[in-house]
C-alpha cells in the first residue's frame, strides 16, 4: 500500500512515520520549501502525546528539543493564585509534558520518517484531488500528478483535502483570540518562576503564559480577544510596535508578561486562532483526514498535536490492518474524543476573555474548580488516553487490501 501525504507538520510526518514502520510506502507532500526547526509557536506536548512517541520510537530525540513540564499555576490579575493543575498522568518514566518548538517536534518527526525510508518532497504544494474509482491522485500546483493507494489529508485547517473530500465542508471558527509569543533572555525571571511549571495571569486586557527554561530563557504568550489581525494590519505593524502594544495590555497585571515582553524577542505575531469542531465527512473513497486538518481544537486545548499523533497511530494501524475498510473505523475511532477536546478547549478559550465582571466571577469560578479537583480531574481524563498496547505491533495483521468492500465512501 502506498500513501501519499499531503502536509509535513505533527500530524503528516507521525502518519508518514507510523507507516514505514509498519512496512507501508509513504511519499510526504510538503508545500513549504525547506522545515525550520526553530519557527512559530511553542507547544506543551501532554503525555497521551509523549505515549505516541515513544511508540513510534522517537521519545528520546523528542527530549532532547523539549523542557520537562509538570503543573501549570493559574493566577488572578492581581497575582493572586487561584490553583494548580497538573499536566497529566506522568508515563512510566515519570515524565508528564514536554514543552518545545513545534516546529522542532514536526522536524525530527520528518527525519525519522525519511530515515525509516519516507519519500519526502519539499515545495510540493498539492492544489487538488482525484478520489474516483481508478484510485486515488493529488495534482501538484507544477501540474505533476502523483498516484497512489490512499491520500491522507495532514494539510491543516485551512486543508485543500478537506475542503476536497467535501465541498460543503464547513469553514474554521475565529475563536476571538489573536495569539502573540516570543522568549526573553536575562531578565532573571527564569529563577523567580517555579520549574517545570507553565505561569498563567488571567489579567484585565489579556490572558499570559510565562515557562522558565533552565538555559536561562523564558518561554512566554500573550493572548489577545480583539478581532482578526487583517493583511493590511499585518503589513503595516513592526515586531516593535506589536511588543509595545502587547506591553500596554499586560502593564497592569501582576507577574512577568510586561517585562518580559519588553526585553524580550516576538516569535509570534498577531496569529488568528481558529477551531474547527465538527467536519461532517472525515473520509472519501481512499482520502482521509488528520490532524487539524478535521478537528482543530483551540490552542487552549493544550492537544492539537496530541490529537494529531493520536490520530496518526491509529489511522496506520487500521491501513495496514484492514485496508481501505480501515477508513471508517479510523472515524469510529476517533470522532468522539476529538470533538469532545474541541468543545473543551472553547470553554477554556472563553474562561481567558470576560468583562471586568465577569473576571471576578470567573476567578472565583476557577479557585473553586482548582480546589476541588475538577479540573486536574478532566485534565488527568483527557491525558491518560492511552492508544491500545497492540497499535503499530510490526507483525500485526493480515494482508492489506486497497479495495473497499462496500463500494464507493
Ligand atoms: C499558538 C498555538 C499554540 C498551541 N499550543 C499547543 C499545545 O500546547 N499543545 C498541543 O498539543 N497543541 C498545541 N497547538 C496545536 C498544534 O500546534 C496543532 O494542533 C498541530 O500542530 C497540528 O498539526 P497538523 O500537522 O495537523 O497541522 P499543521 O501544523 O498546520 O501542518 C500542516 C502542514 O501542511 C502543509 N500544507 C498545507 N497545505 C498544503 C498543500 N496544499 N500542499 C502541501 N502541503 C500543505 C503546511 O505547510 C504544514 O506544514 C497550538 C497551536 C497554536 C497555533
Amino acid at each position: 500500500m502506498r500513501l501519499l501525504v499531503v502536509g509535513g507538520g505533527v500530524a503528516g510526518a507521525a502518519t508518514a512515520l507510523a507507516a514505514r514502520r509498519v512496512g507501508l510506502d509513504v511519499t510526504v507532500l510538503e508545500r513549504r520549501p525547506a522545515l525550520d526547526p526553530d519557527e512559530g509557536s511553542w507547544i506543551t506536548l501532554a503525555p497521551n502525546g509523549l505515549d505516541v512517541l515513544d511508540r513510534l520510537g522517537v521519545l528520546d530525540p523528542a527530549r532532547a528539543v523539549g523542557w520537562s513540564a509538570r503543573t501549570n499555576r493559574l493566577l488572578a490579575s492581581g497575582g493572586r493564585v487561584l490553583g494548580e493543575v497538573p499536566l497529566g498522568t506522568p508515563l512510566a518514566d515519570g515524565s508528564v509534558a514536554l514543552t518545545m518548538k513545534r516546529s522542532a517536534l514536526s522536524a525530527l518527526l520528518v527525519d525519522a520518517a525519511v530515515a525509516a525510508g519516507a519519500d519526502l518532497r519539499l515545495g510540493a504544494s498539492v492544489e487538488s484531488l482525484e478520489d474516483g474509482a481508478g484510485g486515488p491522485a493529488v495534482v501538484l500546483a507544477d501540474g505533476s500528478r502523483l498516484t497512489g493507494d490512499v491520500v491522507v489529508g495532514a494539510d491543516g485547517v485551512w486543508s485543500r483535502v478537506r475542503r476536497a473530500v467535501d465541498p460543503r465542508t464547513p469553514e474554521p471558527r475565529y475563536v476571538g483570540m489573536v495569539n502573540f509569543g516570543g522568549v526573553t533572555a536575562g531578565t532573571g525571571w527564569n529563577e523567580r518562576l517555579a520549574p517545570e511549571a507553565w505561569q498563567f495571569v488571567f489579567g484585565r486586557r489579556c490572558f499570559t503564559g510565562a515557562f522558565p527554561l533552565p538555559n536561562g530563557r523564558v518561554v512566554w504568550f500573550v493572548n489577545e480577544a480583539r478581532p482578526q489581525v487583517t493583511p493590511q494590519e499585518r503589513a503595516a505593524t513592526s515586531d516593535e510596535q506589536w511588543r509595545a502594544h502587547l506591553c500596554d495590555l499586560a502593564a497592569a497585571d501582576a507577574g512577568p508578561a510586561a517585562e518580559l515582553i519588553a526585553a524580550g524577542r516576538l516569535e509570534l505575531a498577531g496569529d488568528n486562532t481558529h477551531d474547527l469542531a465538527r467536519v461532517p465527512r472525515w473520509h472519501g473513497r481512499a482520502s482521509v483526514l488528520v490532524g487539524d486538518a478535521v478537528h482543530a481544537p483551540s490552542p487552549s486545548s493544550g492537544q492539537g498535536a496530541a490529537m494529531a499523533l493520536e490520530d496518526a497511530a491509529v489511522l496506520v494501524d487500521l491501513l495496514r490492518t484492514r485496508g481501505l475498510d480501515g477508513l471508517p473505523a479510523y472515524e469510529t475511532a476517533r470522532r468522539h474524543r476529538v470533538e469532545g477536546i474541541v468543545r473543551a478547549g472553547a470553554r477554556t478559550t472563553s474562561a481567558k476573555m470576560p468583562g471586568p465582571v465577569g473576571r471576578v466571577v470567573r476567578d472565583g469560578i476557577l479557585r473553586g474548580l482548582a480546589a476541588s479537583g475538577v479540573m486536574a480531574r478532566e485534565v488527568l481524563g483527557t491525558t491518560a488516553h492511552r492508544l491500545e498496547a497492540h497499535l503499530l505491533e510490526p507483525t500485526r495483521g493480515a494482508a492489506v487490501r486497497c479495495v473497499r468492500s462496500d463500494g464507493p465512501g
